[in-house]
């Protein structure tokens, strides 16, 4: 059995579709890291999508719960913010539902589900290794999946030292996974690595093991509805590059 992990869909239809096909039937299981909606112009049609996909895990992010108008949008910068106020607008009644009825947090059997991260599960982003090192005591299974920094990073702990240590993973390796480690699958529809590829993991429990996986997709098309929306110009032209 091999699970399908992505995160950090933000509202980009095509992107979702290259990854969907790219993984073709690699996959039985389905975990979703939050942040379905926001920035990008398909919310809607991303939400209806993920929803229809296998033995779906689905947690909610930063977004999600500003969309449903259940943060403070003053965290957010202007543009993001911007955003949230347009695509909330575009939201249809059953979306809402659904982005309201997701939890913070998933558990299942070695995997822990969280946007952010273990100890602030919407909020905080793991970018570096002393944020990633405190957050191995906030939760109990082996691994922990998260979102939320675009980026696709593995933080793992030494069994013996504790040592953490940070890795960016590169497409088309296998890594095994044989410590704690907190794994993100990257973003499908607003990478920040300067890779514009729509980005996913798969992790096989059987083998323990983590690959990353890049897709490219038509960017312009995405970049023209964005546009098209009223949505902030900004967040259009960040897909070209991936910033
Ligand atoms: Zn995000």
């Amino acid at each position: 059995m091999k699970i399908l992990v992505i995160s950090d869909v933000h509202a980009n239809l095509t992107a979702l579709e290259a990854v969907l096909a790219d993984a073709g039937n690699n996959y039985e299981v389905v975990w979703c890291l939050g942040d379905l909606v926001g920035y990008g112009p398909d919310g809607n049609q991303c939400v209806q999508r993920i929803r229809e996909l296998p033995n779906l895990l689905c947690i909610r992010g930063n977004h999600d719960l500003a969309i449903c108008g259940d943060a403070d949008l003053s965290i957010f910068n202007h543009e993001a913010g911007e955003a949230i106020i347009i695509s909330r607008r575009m939201m249809s009644p059953e979306t809402l539902q659904y982005l309201r009825s997701l939890p913070e947090k998933q558990v299942s059997g070695q995997a822990t589900l969280i946007h952010g991260s273990p100890r602030n599960p919407v909020w905080e982003y793991i970018l570096d290794v002393s944020i990633a090192a405190e957050n191995f005591a906030s939760f109990d299974t082996q691994l922990a999946f998260v979102g939320h920094s675009h980026l696709p990073l593995m933080f793992t702990a030494d069994p013996q030292s504790g040592l953490v240590e940070r890795a960016y993973r590169y497409p088309g390796v296998t890594t095994p996974v044989t410590t704690r480690a907190i794994l993100n699958p990257g973003s499908v529809g607003q990478p920040r690595d300067n890779d514009p590829r729509a980005s996913y993991g798969i992790f096989d429990p059987q083998n323990m093991t983590w690959e990353i996986h890049r897709v490219p997709y038509d960017i312009p098309s995405v970049q023209q509805r964005i546009i098209a929306a009223g949505l902030p110009e900004k967040h259009a032209r960040r897909l070209s590059a991936g910033w």
